[in-house]
This record gives structure tokens, sequence and C-alpha cells, in this order.
């Protein structure tokens, strides 16, 4: 697919991650306004909140856009969405009859602050890069034992936190937690001191299944509403102590951080790619009808405090073993109801070489192989001041479908309450 030129005149730059071909969904303010819906264009945000008050959309028979959140979108179906985006797409269209209404609707994107764009109803985290589960089999168990046994059969996953989801530009605290060193005779409790970034994608389920009733993966795939940029916060310090026997929990569970624009699934069509050939037959109920990955190219910055950012990662999307349609379709499959907000963390991306691995932990292979950030300071896991920045595109032919970014900066852990306060 070719670029589709629109009269908003950043959007047709080669190197603009949101052209007309984009699209992508979140919510906004400017100065001494609330929180609305506004689809990215160029260098500019269409209100569409306005957009809708002035009859410029009018797709169904309730507002769509009341709420600062795109829930009520996702509600709607497929097929509304397909009609609001094909309504947008004529809108800001190059030679649009309706550019003199719509003009001054939109907003300078460097003016706005960006929200949450949807209402998260659960989150969970998989576990379905190879490569990742490999390097960190092999640190944990030995190079023979690296994949349990399920990994080739089954997407791994478990069921994360809603209420620490949080959008592009939060700070997050350094969590506390309880951790045992191996040579340790009893755990401690106190700041993590092996802090660390999951690169990943999220999917965001648009319409849910009704408990009880499992879905096919061409099912799940249609269910999908789109992705965002997704950085699964990681305190290994605390993972290991507190892992097993019932998995990920407080290493976990203090933040996850999202890029603020939804890039929806129409929009990555033209960038499908299949997952790689299956070392195991999978079960009959996990086979992909077709393409269900995307190629998506990814990168990680790190920036000291007032520092220079240095790639500290590079790799992409398509690394991955199982697709969220796989993982979606996994998910509902013992009944388990997915509502519209569900989102769905792919698992770390890392690709088979070290500069494509996507956290500390694999970089630095579990911090005994430090690496430089430049002015002489280096590092194996997260300071405290430091800056981590997720990038993501899907490459066109002379365009780019981006993410934008996800950029979180670490604080300093907070004093535990004294027994008694
Ligand atoms: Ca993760």
């Amino acid at each position: 697919m070719p670029l589709l030129k629109s009269w908003v005149a950043s959007a047709n730059d080669a190197s603009n991650p949101f052209p007309l071909n984009n699209l992508p969904y979140g919510v906004f303010s400017t100065p001494g306004s609330d929180p609305r819906c506004g689809v990215a264009i160029g260098d500019r945000i269409l209100d569409v909140q306005a957009a809708e008050a002035n009859g410029l959309i009018d797709l169904t028979d309730v507002s769509l856009f009341e709420l600062p959140f795109w829930n009520d979108l996702m509600e709607e179906g497929p097929a509304v969405w397909t009609a609001l985006r094909a309504r947008l797409t004529e809108l800001l269209a190059e030679g649009s009859a309706e550019q003199d209404k719509v003009e001054p609707l939109l907003v300078p994107m460097d003016e706005a602050e960006m929200h949450m764009p949807f209402m998260v109803s659960e989150f969970t985290d998989f576990y379905a890069s190879r490569n990742h589960a490999t390097n960190i089999g092999t640190m944990f168990r030995g190079k023979e034992n690296a994949l349990p046994p399920n990994w080739l059969h089954i997407p791994i996953g478990y069921n994360g936190r809603a209420s620490t989801v949080v959008v592009s530009g939060t700070p997050i605290t350094r969590p506390n937690g309880q951790s045992k060193a191996p040579d340790a005779d009893a755990p401690g409790f106190g700041p993590s001191k092996r802090l660390d970034i999951e690169l990943e994608m999220g999917a965001i389920v648009g319409t849910g299944n009704p408990m009880g009733q499992p879905i096919t993966v061409a099912q799940a795939d249609t269910m999908i509403f789109g992705y965002v940029l997704l950085n699964d916060w990681s305190a290994r310090d605390i993972q290991p102590w507190e892992y097993q026997p019932l998995g990920p929990f407080q290493a976990k569970a203090f933040a996850t951080s999202i890029s603020p624009w939804i890039v929806t699934r129409a929009a990555l069509e033209p960038f499908r790619t299949s997952t790689p050939p299956r070392e195991k037959e999978l079960l009959p109920y996990l086979t992909e009808p077709g393409p269900m990955l995307y190629d998506i190219a990814l990168t990680v910055e790190m920036a000291p405090q007032d520092g220079e950012p240095k790639v500290i990662c590079e790799t992409n999307y398509d690394q991955m073993y199982y697709s969220a349609a796989q993982q979606l379709t996994h998910h509902a499959s013992s009944g388990c109801a997915m509502m519209p907000g569900d989102l769905l963390g792919s698992g770390t991306i890392s690709g088979p070489e070290k500069h494509q691995f996507g956290s500390l932990q694999e970089l630095t292979w579990g911090g005994k192989e430090p690496f430089e950030l430049g002015d002489g300071q280096s590092r194996t896991f997260i300071e405290d001041g430091d800056t981590l920045t997720l990038s993501g595109h899907a490459q066109g032919d002379g365009y780019r479908v981006g993410f934008g970014q996800c950029t979180t900066t670490i604080l300093p852990a907070v004093a535990f309450p004294e027994q008694g306060d």
C-alpha cells in the first residue's frame, strides 16, 4: 500500500510516524481543558470529541466520545471500528470537501499532554519470545533445560495488575520488596537493586467473549482492537525468591508502562507476517489460519539523569513464537471471559543477537556484563534518575506507521513506613 496523502502537510513526511495510513487513537488534554479522545495526524491531533459534537462523526445512536477513553468505541465492535476509520480517512484525505470544518478541530501535538488511552479491564502478561525464554532459562536452569517442557506447546502467561498500568511520561517509583541472595541465610526487605525493563507489545482486546465460550484463533484476531508499546517493569531480585510455585507477584505488580497511541489492527494489516515454523506441532485449537504477527521494528534507549540517551536494544515484534491472537485464544480456552479493554503483554521480545535482547537481565547476562552509557557511566541494572524509552514503527514504502514512544524516568524508592506509624 502506498502513502495515503493528507491535507495535513506534516502527515505526508516519510519520517512522520502518523500519516493518514496510521490514524492511531489517544487521549489528550491542552492547557485549561479536560482530557478527550483524539486521533494523531502528522504533527496534529484531531479532537474527535469535538468532531462528534459538530456532527462530523455520526456513526451510532449513542455518543462514542463522551468519556476520555476509547472503550466505548471498542464495545461497538469491528463494523463500527471500520466505519470510523473510513470516516476519519475521508475527513483528513487530500481533497476532502470538509477540510474547512475539520481544520479548526486540529491541535498542535507539541501543546498536548497525553493520558491513558483506554480503561484497562485486566492485564495478562505472556512469555512468548523463544530467544528471551531460552536466555532466562539458561541463566536459571542451564542450557540443557532452558525451555520448560510446556513452552513449545502452550503460550505461558500470568494474570497481572491492571491498577498499575500507566501511560508514557508517568514516573515510576523504585519498588520495595523481599529478596534473598543465594548465599544469604535469610531474606531482607528494601528497595530493589535489580530493577529492569521488559520490551513488549501490548495487544488490546476490543470485544470480549462470554464466560464459558471458547474462541478460535481467527475469531481472536478480529477481537483485537489495536496495539501499543509496553514496558513490563521487573524487579529481578524480588522475582526469584517469590515466584515458585505460583509465578510472578510483587516483582511485576508495581508498574507497567504503555505508549499513548493505540495503533489499530487495520493500520497494521500491510505488515502482517507469520510466526516461525513449529518445532512441535501445536494442538489444533492453537493453529493459525494465516499470518498473525507484524513486522514492527523496536528500539530501547537508556539515558542517565541529565545525560545523552543511548540505544541499548534493537529488535522486532516478528521474533515472537506465539501471536497475540494465539494468546487470546489460549486465554479464553478454559472458558475465561475476556473483556473490552483487556491488555495482553506479548512477553519480552528478544532477537537472537546480544544487541537484540529486550531486557537488561539478558543484555548484562544477569548483571555479570556491564555496558557503557557514555560520560564514563556504566550500568548493569537501572539507577534512580535513569530514563528508558521504547520506540516502534512498521516501515511502509515511503511512509511509516509509528507507535510514538513509551518513556519513563525512575524515581528513588519511598521509605517503608515504620511499624506503628
Ligand atoms: Ca513480561
